[in-house]
C-alpha cells in the first residue's frame, strides 16, 4: 500500500532554486526576508508570474515547515497586494505543485503567483521571457511592496 506521506523525490542541493539561495545562478528578485525569497518566475504563465520560496530545504508541501508556511504565506499576501497594484486587478492565482505527476519540475518547495484567470493562464514552464522585460517588471512589483 502506498504511504500517502511518502515523499517521491529527496531533496536535491544542486537544484536550480537552491541556487538561487546560495546566490550561484541570478533571478530577478522582488522581495527577500530572513525567510523566503521572492523573483519572477523565467516561463511565465501570465505577465508577472512571481514565485515565493522558502529558505528551506523543501521538496514539496509535505517536508515544509510550519514556520516556513508561515513566512512563505506572509511574502505572498505582499507580492499579491504589488500585484494588484501594478497589473490594476483584483484576479490573482496562487498555485502549488507537488510531485512530477502533479507536474512540478522543480523540486523545492514554491508558490506560484500569477495575475490571470485561470480561463486564460498560459502553459506551464513553456516559453522563456524576455529578460529585460522581467527585469522591469520584477522593479516594478519591488517597490509596489510595503513591508
Ligand atoms: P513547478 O513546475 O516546479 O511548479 O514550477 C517551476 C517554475 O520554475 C516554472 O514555472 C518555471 O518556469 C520556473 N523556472 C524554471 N527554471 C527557472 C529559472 O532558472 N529561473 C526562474 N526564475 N524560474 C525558473
Amino acid at each position: 500500500m502506498t504511504d500517502i506521506n511518502q515523499q517521491a523525490t529527496a531533496y536535491d542541493d544542486n537544484n536550480i532554486f537552491a541556487k538561487m539561495l546560495n546566490g550561484d545562478i541570478p533571478c530577478h528578485k522582488i522581495y527577500e526576508d530572513d525567510k523566503t525569497l521572492a523573483f519572477m518566475d523565467i516561463m511565465p504563465q501570465a505577465e508577472g508570474h512571481v514565485l515565493v520560496i522558502p529558505k528551506q530545504k523543501a521538496v514539496d508541501l509535505s517536508d515544509l515547515e510550519p514556520e516556513f508556511a508561515a513566512a512563505v504565506l506572509m511574502t505572498s499576501q505582499k507580492v499579491m497586494q504589488a500585484q494588484r497594484k501594478v497589473f490594476e486587478r483584483e484576479g490573482i492565482i496562487q498555485m502549488q505543485l507537488n510531485g512530477a505527476q502533479a507536474g512540478q519540475t522543480v523540486f523545492h518547495y514554491h508558490v506560484h503567483l500569477i495575475p490571470t484567470s485561470i480561463h486564460e493562464l498560459g502553459r506551464h514552464a513553456a516559453v522563456m521571457a524576455d529578460q529585460e522585460q522581467l527585469a522591469k517588471l520584477a522593479q516594478q512589483l519591488a517597490s509596489a511592496i510595503t513591508v
